[in-house]
């Protein structure tokens, strides 16, 4: 068997690799950044879901539509397992892995450079959520995430009225880099949630791909006030409301509306992250669980509202990406594909698992590799709003507000 059957695919799998979400800041270092890719509106009828989590496909799999490229040989855990090229880049080697390491669950590591042992699945259905783009097979998590999910699920539905929730991407099933989408959620312990509420019936597998999440902004700075509803807000307090909750990023403009719709009950906001994306989901983050040695938690959130300056901060960051943006004579070209991670840069510990056998479900011969039906996988939402160029011109002063009247020459100057 050749040393690594994957590499031929590098390209592709780099090529796929959305562009940067947003300028550097600090946070960028800490394991917040992430490069979204995720899901719009989805027409609400027939029948109501069934009130027992499953994890069978309810409707026939519509065929994911995927790059003209050979299938690669897929390291299976049946055969005896090769060690793994430690050069590789690692979002390869844990993305081609279609199951668990049957081992004690463990999240090892930091969000955004570490690995999962023992995953649990979310099942695909639940009385009050479903599991959207089966194909990108990333509904895995610690068993804490997963019981954190049905929980929130319950509470959101049963204590808020919230219709359920459409589940985005956790993490792969042995965690780790991604080949598309994400910098963090590599250790079972982030989870995105769309705020597209779950429409009262249970969506074909097709329609799991298809739909797309329904964006929250009216433009670069400003949540739709004909989307956002106070069941939104609900959700956003109720889902922050769990002590092992750590952090929910959302877009500025979402944290903006959330410290206006909040009143008097403010501590919670301060697990309110405002972050690029994360207009049309929010995303978990939970802390290591309790004594768990090698999983690395950021530091503590200060418990202040953080609705103030941090806040305005981030609105002076999203004017000048405007700026930025219509400087550029062209579109911008996607940025040059990053190798990531090899195996030798994640945790020590992280080898062992993504060796364990135990790897079940792997594809039957010929059918795409879970690295390829990832990279086919359509985003989740639409792309972020952006200003055009009067605008910008507006937002810079160099044009005046479209309010402001225009002097119009007088006829017979005096
Ligand atoms: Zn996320």
């Amino acid at each position: 068997m050749a040393a690594r059957p994957l590499v031929a695919f590098a390209v592709l799998a780099l090529a796929a690799c959305p562009a940067a979400a947003g300028p550097f800041t600090p946070e960028a270092y800490s394991g917040e950044a992430e490069k979204t890719a995720e899901a719009s509106p989805a027409p609400a009828d027939a029948a109501s879901p069934t009130k027992t989590a499953t994890n069978e496909a309810t409707a026939p799999t519509g065929p994911v539509p995927l790059p003209e490229r050979k299938p690669p040989v897929v390291p299976s855990a049946a055969e005896t397992t090769p060690a793994p090229d430690k050069d590789a880049p690692a979002k390869e080697l844990f993305a081609s892995v279609s199951g668990p390491a049957n081992m004690q669950a463990r999240s090892i590591g930091f969000y955004s450079k570490g690995c999962l042992a023992g995953g649990k699945a979310l099942p695909i259905n639940g009385p009050d959520w479903q599991v959207m783009r089966l194909s990108r097979n990333r509904n895995w998590g610690h068993p804490e995430l997963i019981a954190y999910l049905e929980r929130l699920a319950s509470d959101a539905q049963g204590l808020d009225g919230w219709p359920g929730l459409l589940v985005g991407d956790l993490s792969q099933p042995r965690g780790g880099p991604m080949i598309t989408g994400h910098t963090s959620h590599q250790v079972g312990l982030d989870a995105d949630i769309w705020l597209t509420p779950m429409p009262d019936r249970i969506l074909t597998s097709t329609e799991r791909e298809e739909i797309s999440a329904v964006s929250m902004l009216k433009d670069p700075f400003t949540v739709d006030p004909d989307v956002w509803t106070p069941g939104h807000t609900k959700l956003l307090k109720r889902a922050a409301s769990y002590p092992q909750v750590a952090r929910i990023f959302v877009h500025p403009a979402i944290k903006k509306q959330l410290c206006e719709d909040a009143g008097a009950d403010r501590a919670w906001l301060g697990k309110i992250r405002p972050w690029w994306g994360h207009f049309y989901h929010f995303h978990v983050r939970l802390s290591c669980p309790a004594g768990m040695e090698g999983c690395e938690n950021q530091p503590k959130v200060s418990g202040n509202d953080d609705c103030g300056a941090p806040l305005n901060y981030w609105f002076d960051e999203l004017k000048q990406a405007e700026i930025n943006k219509s400087r550029m004579k062209e579109p911008a070209k996607p940025a040059p594909p990053r190798r990531g991670p090899s195996l030798d840069d994640l945790p020590d510990a992280c080898t062992p698992v993504l060796m364990a056998g135990g790897n079940d479900g792997l594809p039957a011969p010929g059918e795409p590799s879970p690295m390829l039906k990832a990279m086919a996988s359509k985003d989740a939402g639409p792309p972020a709003p952006s200003l055009s160029q009067s605008e910008v011109d507006v937002l810079t002063g160099k044009a005046p507000a479209p309010e402001t009247p225009v002097p119009m020459p007088t006829r017979a100057p005096r």
